[in-house]
């Protein structure tokens, strides 16, 4: 196999140094963990995510999230694994990316030894080794030992998925029919909304967050149902107030100016929920913090342009519409009507006229 044979030969150069610049020759291997990762992708010729030329774990990192798996039943050799830092330095660390070399093994009903590869500054560099992985007992991934010398465990969420794909894209985090990698730019800056998602969303064909990420993949995505209050300033929930049974009648309401994430000192943290509606309801009902942020209402210009699920009413947006509103983004909007008109395309205009044609905002292909 290529990549077995690939990293083999890199693990016998004579030279292996840790650095933020990767570089490669007959004689060397310099990197760090994503730099190792991009010089694999790009041997392989596997698209790196986002088109980015030099992407971090965090990139790494957003990708696995949506087409990856963080159970450890799942966990092969050669898959790529990741985790990331809740806030982001500019430079450094942003995370972790490696590629897992052999079966976990199990210790106890929670803890599993694992063979991995990467490039770390305490092992000067490329170098197999091992770390342990921590599980709940369902066998989520829940925690990393990064350093067996040190008993420090880093709990975190952690995804994994293989570095060589048959159904998705690595560089869009889509099918690969589907794959968006040469409509799509990255936007400038990142935003510094934060988005909140029940686990049911990501089961789905397609979580509309996906698209959020061809512009921003750096944004901060937290799945789950109970979460702990979010370490950022000012926070602000992104929520429609009409029609709902939720008392907001206490709650602040503020305007939000989208702004590049580190241009402001004093900047608001918009956290949407992305979830059915009933759960979204579910969700505050369970996250006290969240039910008493101040509010931000966002006011939807028309129906609905998620063409392929039920909108409750007129004013009910997908999660990435509800986004490009807030953050003022018309590419992010024009990309779901593309990506609409690619999956309407995949299914076959007549299955759409036939299965979607009641729905109120049905758009004659
Ligand atoms: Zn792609």
């Amino acid at each position: 196999m290529r990549l077995q044979t690939e990293i083999n030969a890199w693990l016998d150069l004579p030279e292996k140094q840790f650095s933020r610049n990767a570089v490669l020759d007959g004689h060397q291997i310099a990197c760090d963990c994503s730099g190792l990762i991009s010089l694999l992708c790009d041997r392989l010729t596997v698209p790196k995510p986002y088109g980015l030329e030099s992407p971090r774990a965090v990139h790494y990192f957003a990708i696995l999230q949506e087409i990856g798996s963080n159970h450890i039943s799942q966990l092969k050799p050669w898959n790529l694994l990741a985790w990331r830092k809740d806030n982001v330095p500019k430079t450094g660390d942003s995370g972790h990316v490696l590629l897992v070399a052999g079966e976990p093994e199990r210790v106890d009903d929670t803890t599993y030894r694992l063979s991995v590869i990467d490039a770390t500054r305490a092992h000067n560099g490329l170098a197999r080794r091992e770390i342990r992985l921590h599980t709940n007992l369902k066998g989520h991934l829940i925690g990393v030992q990064l350093q067996l010398s040190k008993t420090k465990v880093k709990r975190t969420s952690i995804y994994h998925t293989p570095l060589l794909s048959k159904r998705y894209c690595l560089g869009c985090g889509l099918p690969l029919k589907l794959c968006l990698c040469k409509q799509v730019q990255v936007s400038g800056f990142d935003s510094s909304i934060v988005i909140l998602r029940h686990p049911d969303e990501r089961r789905k064909t397609l979580s509309t967050v996906s698209l959020i990420k061809q512009r921003y993949p750096g944004i901060l995505v937290k799945e789950g149902e109970v979460f702990n209050p979010i370490r950022r300033p000012n926070l602000a929930l992104v929520f429609p107030d009409f029609d709902s049974d939720i008392d907001f009648s206490g709650n602040k309401r503020i305007a939000y100016e989208p702004t590049a994430l580190d241009s402001q000192p004093e900047l608001t943290t918009p956290v949407m929920l992305d979830a059915t509606w009933r759960k979204s309801k579910r969700m505050l009902h369970d996250n006290d913090w969240l039910r008493e942020l101040p509010l931000i209402s966002i006011a939807p210009q028309s129906t609905s342009n998620y063409l392929l699920r039920k909108v409750p009413g007129p004013n009910s947006l997908s999660t990435v519409e509800a986004f490009a509103l807030l953050q003022e983004d018309l590419d992010l909007q024009k990309l779901l009507t593309l990506f609409m008109q690619k999956q309407i395309e995949v299914m076959g205009k007549d299955i759409y006229e036939s299965n979607y044609r009641d729905f109120i905002n049905y758009t004659p292909q």
